[in-house]
């Protein structure tokens, strides 16, 4: 049966953005509630609750992008950094709660394909997504498909090491070091509070920066210094065309980041992709994320 929507969802650290959405990307009509912090069962029940709120007979499938690494032939969320969700078997769960085909992603494997089917990606068979939210996250279209690796877990860019033994990483990563330590909002949160007080966070840094304030300009050019240094990493271990920046606060906060991040990226950078590289921001902004995931929801109702 040929779906004409499908319900995209995606699960992020503070919000859960929902949408239905359209064949061509357009999002027809959106929902979005509040992420639990307190508990898995609520977490799922939330989600349930955000596909109940826009569920109706046009929508043939379900699509959802969850923040962490996923087991495609189970459909389970493996275990996400930075929320309460643990082995958690949503595909089934969601299949048999609303009966219809469910498919499942990375969140930055949702929001790249969104922006590749839909955004600032269309037409460009090599790109690299990197979401800036409460974490960090990446997805890669490489030839024109999803690269998932072999059980769909895709890549976790955010979690690459860009100074050896640096600061601890966050939620359930042992590692230190990491990008997302540097870059997510969620770091540029802990800076804010350390120049501005314990009110303080990503959005007011932007805010003061906006005001012209010159502490909260040179913390920004130090976060995009080091996104710059993941940038060039991954230009050169991918060799995209295109590199997309999105996620809340890297959309938020792009004006100041794009710059620096730039410079330091072309200078780490080898050729040809040094010449060749963009950098672009996530034209669907913070929707790319539900988009690509009712994308998935129609690979599934497609496959069945
Ligand atoms: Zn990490």
């Amino acid at each position: 049966m040929e779906a004409l929507h499908a319900i995209g969802v995606d699960l992020g650290g503070t919000k859960i953005l929902a949408g239905v959405v359209a064949r061509d990307g357009s999002v027809v009509r959106r929902h979005e509630r509040t992420t639990p912090q307190d508990s898995q069962e609520h977490v799922l029940s939330e989600l349930e609750a955000a596909v109940a709120e826009l569920l109706d007979v046009s929508v043939g499938a379900l699509g959802f992008g969850a923040p962490s690494p996923i087991d495609q032939e189970r459909g389970v969320v493996v275990r996400c950094v930075n929320l309460p969700l643990e082995n958690a078997p949503l595909r089934d769960h969601m299949r048999e709660r609303f009966g219809l085909p469910v498919g499942l992603d990375n969140d930055a494997n949702a929001a790249a394909i969104g922006e590749w089917r839909a955004g600032a990606g269309r037409g460009v068979d090599d790109l690299v997504m990197l979401t800036l939210g409460t974490g960090v996250g990446g997805g890669v279209i490489a030839s024109g498909r999803p690269f998932r690796g072999w059980n769909g877990a895709g890549v976790e860019l955010g979690h690459v090491v860009i100074v050896h033994d640096g600061k601890p990483c966050q939620g359930s990563c042992t590692g230190r070091g990491h990008l997302e330590a540097y870059v997510s909002g969620s770091a540029a949160t802990t800076a804010a509070r350390e120049a501005f007080g314990p009110s303080a966070d990503a959005h007011r840094l932007v805010r003061l920066a906006n005001e012209g304030d010159p502490t909260a300009k040179a913390l920004l050019h130090d976060l995009a210094c080091h996104l710059g240094s993941g940038l060039g990493s991954f230009a050169n271990e991918f060799g995209p065309q295109l590199l997309v920046l999105g996620g809340g606060f890297g959309v938020a906060a792009w004006d100041y980041l794009h710059g620096p991040a730039e410079e330091v990226m072309r200078r780490e950078t080898l050729e040809p992709m040094r010449s060749t590289l963009r950098l672009t921001k996530a034209e669907l902004g913070t929707a790319a994320g539900l988009i690509g995931a009712a994308f998935v929801g129609f690979e599934a109702v497609d496959a069945a």
